[in-house]
């Protein structure tokens, strides 16, 4: 199996290449040049294995310069004992054919665990094949659910730091707690004055500064990226996808070879392309469901075939999906463009350049084969969150709320009854503010973030995960806010350089 970038599809690098570099020299990202396909008896057999075994199985098909006995020692340190039991992603029943896949049991309670805790495994055996033998630093920026997850997955790992940076008022309260109390010895956590464009900016230009990365191989250390842009946080998701399809198999409630929707509540694409990726092996879909919030540029472009990111930013109570520039799109794009580099690369430029791109017809009708697409505002996605809670005694986040919403939209608009699969991506108490608004209607008393995680324990009786509430008695070891451009001294500082 080898990759290539997509904006120069003539370049061929190993998995391994692949993950260590994080984002091809040429800007573009990494994808496989063949998508492996599997067959109804592998499907068939998954329903009868753990998730450690299950992702072990779709991990070998695709990470195929890695010695097998690497990808279970992986898969198994990655899984065992972090998510709280043996089921990493459990399916719950919400009504009728419609369930939901939970994938914020991990130590951070969003999604986002589900990659980074493997990654760091696989980076650094992709490290020790290609680096030689550097510390690996990674760089990242985020708006809340990343940083943490990053934080965790790489914390104390053998030949890596990590440096995360928010911005300062950009992120939660208990978003911004779960960082600046964080443990382990190689660690740093800086807060930025200013927004996410900022950080994210900043991260950028030190990744791709030379003097910079002169100065970090002196002290033998190299930079790589923890983002979704790395292929080695997409290949993890594309195993829950199997794994959410052999449990309803393993239910009766789906006959093998039976197709199902996946609806995925999207930011930065990288959780619904992992889908994409799961039906081009051969996982039965019938259609992947996009949801978005009130910022709909997907929405429009899976329609109409319009991408134009030159539009109003809304900040809503679903942050870690305001974004206006999805940038695993690319790698969708790239494959319905018959793998033409050209063409993908042409269309980025354009975004660029006059902030917007048209698909030809031809694209626009592969996509709307392959999507549906809705999106749903803050006062619909609070609305979902108490209906959801009343009518089918399920507590979800605002995140979750917003693809629920535009699941039963599109199925009552459509009568399309497929059984359904909702990826659930945070657990409710890290959004408390809101949830308990909804539920609420405003009317709650608690005024701090861990009054709230009571009063919203009480109201409904389903337990806040320890982790947040255990966050309470844990001191703040980060409190550094620097400048832009304190950014680069900030790095020196955290390193030791
Ligand atoms: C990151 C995130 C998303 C968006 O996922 P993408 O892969 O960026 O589309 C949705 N919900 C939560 C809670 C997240 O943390």
């Amino acid at each position: 199996m080898q990759y290539t970038s997509t904006r120069n599809n003539t370049i061929r690098v190993s998995s391994s290449e692949a993950i260590a570099a994080g984002i091809s020299k040429d800007g573009g990202l990494f994808v496989p040049t063949e998508v492996p396909q599997v067959t109804p008896d592998f499907i068939a057999a998954l329903a009868g294995k753990s998730y450690i075994e299950r992702a072990r199985d779709v991990l070998r098909l695709f990470l195929t310069d890695y010695p097998a006995g690497e990808i279970d020692a992986d898969t198994a340190g990655a899984y065992t004992g972090s998510f709280g039991s043996e089921n990493v992603a459990p399916v719950v029943n919400l009504y009728e054919n419609v369930n939901i896949l939970e994938l914020w049991h991990g130590p951070t309670c969003a999604f986002k665990d589900m990659a980074l805790q493997l990654l760091p495994y696989l980076l650094t055996g992709a490290a020790s094949r290609v680096s030689g033998g550097k510390t690996t630093v990674i760089l990242v920026a985020t708006s809340g659910d990343t940083g943490k997850a990053a934080l965790e997955g790489f914390k104390d790992v053998p030949g890596t730091r990590i440096l995360v940076f928010f911005p300062s008022d950009g992120v939660s309260p208990m978003q911004k707690l779960q960082m600046t109390t964080q443990e382990g010895e190689n660690v740093g956590v800086a807060a930025i004055r200013g927004n996410f464009d900022d950080a994210q900016n900043g991260v950028k230009r030190i990744f791709t500064d030379p003097a910079i990365a002169e100065k970090l191989a002196a002290g033998n250390l190299t930079f790589s990226s923890a983002n979704s842009i790395n292929w080695g946080r997409l290949v993890p998701q594309i195993v829950y996808y199997f794994s959410a399809y052999a449990d309803l198999l393993a239910a009766g409630k789906v006959k093998n070879g039976e197709k199902i929707n996946i609806t995925v509540p999207t930011g930065n694409f990288g959780n619904i392309l992992a889908a994409y990726y799961a039906m081009r092996m051969g996982l039965p879909v019938n259609k992947l469901v996009c949801a978005s919030n009130e910022n709909d540029v997907l929405t429009e472009f899976l329609t109409t075939g319009r991408y134009n990111r030159v539009r109003p930013f809304h900040t809503t109570v679903s942050p870690s999906m305001d974004i206006l520039i999805s940038s695993n799109l690319e790698r969708l794009l790239f494959h319905l463009l018959g793998d033409d580099s050209d063409k993908t690369a042409e269309l980025f430029r354009r975004l660029k350049e006059d902030g917007e791109y048209t698909v030809d017809g031809e694209t626009l009708a592969k996509l709307r084969e392959l999507f549906a697409a809705g999106c749903c505002d803050d006062a619909a996605t609070k609305a979902t969150i108490a209906d959801t809670f009343r009518k089918n005694g399920y507590l979800c986040d605002t995140h979750t709320a917003v693809a629920v919403n535009v699941c039963s939209a599109y199925r009552e608009k459509t009568g399309d009854q497929t059984p359904t699969v909702i990826a659930s991506t945070a657990s409710p108490y890290k959004f408390c503010r809101a949830v308990l608004s909804a539920l609420t209607d405003g009317g709650f008393t608690a005024e701090n973030e861990f009054d709230m995680v009571e009063e919203l324990e009480a109201l409904t009786g389903v337990p806040a995960p320890e982790q947040l509430k255990t966050l309470k008695n844990k001191a703040v070891r980060f409190d550094r806010v620097v400048t832009k451009d304190e950014m680069e001294q900030a790095v020196y500082d955290l390193l030791g350089i």
